[in-house]
């Protein structure tokens, strides 16, 4: 009891301990509530004893959150292309210096030369032209799926859409095309089979309730062996407007992915409407993009809804970046040599063991992700390291406090496996030191 009571007073007063020159800049950059709450904690230790009294301050120090927010960098190594629990797409360069320069007040609706209001977002909406000469007009929403919502609320509300049983995908977490569709007040009709649908399915399908015919690609499943199913040209012409959903927003044809349909493709072939993310294979920020017939993109944005569906001037500028800037990291992945990737695969390891870890190169297997061509294996290479690092390089103390990123690999055989194939080259040392300070 005299030893708790001792204990206690003790234990340094708040403001003492706030007054150490550390912790009042951590109130600088982090504000006073989130450095209170890491004094707060060290001073709990010392009065239950398992840091001494004249330790306060240090341990705070080190309790202090990176940032403040919780959100924290992470280094993708799953292998995984993109990755919806790692935050899809990671942005270029150029699209990270672009969100900066927009963090601030920016000319997103204003004419700087003329000093009058200007059209948001219109770099952005120009540089969208531009990848994809085929559409006649160009809109940004949130993401795909409000772009969809935008579309089955404007074209179809009340009405019918016409869509494939082989399409009626789950995007994911639950979430399911159809419903989301029909949370609008369009109503689905479905056509065909699981594995085959046919033009006349669609035709026979369609008629005066009809608001539009809708195309949805297969972006994270295959269906294979007795299929079939219409291309984009055998459903125009049925009086009805065409609308396809890409899904991975590639706006040109890929080498690497021949089943991934892109937006000027499916434009040329005769759809009246495109949408797509902004954040899979285009590489760039979450968004929705609108691409079609100028009139009916022009009636969507002046929809009351695609008000509450626009984009932020951060999303603006990322977009317009990815589009304008050097190609995108998920295209730089995409493109990677794999003789490339083992030399890096190499390098990191011979560091590693020379930093005593037991580390190796080994050949590797990457998929792009949900986020497109599915059942597509890119040959990769990866650094192979003992499981029980996986826990420190996710969320050990050099993460915590922000002195190394946070790296997530993945299992295989009982070993954690490091894929370097969504790995950017510039990161290599970033992870090299991460895996370091987990096994120290
Ligand atoms: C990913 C995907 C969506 C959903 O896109 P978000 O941008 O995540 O809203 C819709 N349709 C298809 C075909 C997709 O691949």
């Amino acid at each position: 009891m005299v030893a708790l009571v001792d204990a206690r007073r003790l234990v340094p007063r708040t403001d003492a301990v706030l007054a150490d020159p550390r912790l009042a800049a951590a109130q600088q950059r982090l504000g006073r509530a989130l450095v209170l709450a890491a004094v707060r904690q060290a001073q709990e230790q010392a009065r239950s004893g398992s840091i001494a009294a004249a330790a306060v301050a240090d341990a705070a120090v080190t309790a202090l959150p990176a940032r403040a927010a919780t959100l924290t960098p992470v280094i993708n190594a799953t292998g995984v292309l993109l990755h919806t629990n790692l935050g899809r797409a990671p942005l270029s360069a150029a699209a990270r210096d672009a969100v900066l320069a927009a963090a601030g007040c920016t000319d997103l609706e204003f004419d700087l030369a003329a000093g009058a209001r200007g059209r948001r977002g219109r770099g952005a909406l120009e540089a969208l032209a531009r990848a994809v000469p085929a559409a006649g007009a160009a809109a940004v929403v949130n993401n795909n799926a409000a772009a969809l919502v935008l579309a089955a609320t404007v074209l179809a509300a009340g009405r019918e859409i016409v869509i494939s049983r082989g399409e009626m995908i789950e995007i994911g977490d639950g979430f399911r095309l159809p419903d989301l569709i029909e949370s609008t007040g369009a109503r689905i009709r479905e056509v065909g089979t699981t594995n085959r649908t046919t033009a006349a399915d669609y035709a026979a399908a369609v008629g005066p309730d009809t608001g539009f015919v809708l195309k949805v690609h297969p972006s994270n499943y295959r269906i294979e062996g007795f299929t079939a199913r219409p291309g984009i040209a055998e459903l125009t012409g049925l009086g009805v407007p065409v609308v396809g959903d890409i899904g991975s927003g590639l706006l040109a044809a890929h080498p690497l992915l021949p089943d991934e349909p892109d937006a000027e493709s499916w434009l040329l072939a005769g759809a009246d409407l495109v949408t797509a993310s902004g954040d899979k294979l285009l590489g760039g920020p979450q968004a929705g993009l609108l691409l079609g017939r100028a009139e009916l993109v022009r009636r969507l944005a002046r929809h009351p809804l695609a008000r509450a569906l626009r984009v932020d001037k951060l999303t603006i500028a990322a977009l317009e970046a990815t589009l304008a800037g050097p190609p995108a990291p998920v295209a730089e992945a995409l493109d990677a040599r794999q003789a490339t990737l083992t030399i890096r695969a190499e390098r990191i390891s011979a560091a590693l063991v020379s930093a005593g870890i037991d580390s190796r190169a080994v050949p590797s297997e990457a998929a792009v992700g949900a986020g497109g061509g599915p059942g597509v294996v890119l040959p990769s290479a990866a650094v192979s390291l003992p499981a029980g690092l996986a826990p420190r390089l996710r969320a050990g103390a050099a993460v915590r406090n922000g002195r190394a990123a946070a790296v997530v690999g993945r299992m295989a055989d009982g070993r954690l496996l490091l894929d370097l194939r969504g790995v950017a080259a510039a990161d290599d040392e970033p992870l090299t030191g991460a895996v370091i300070a987990a096994a120290g």
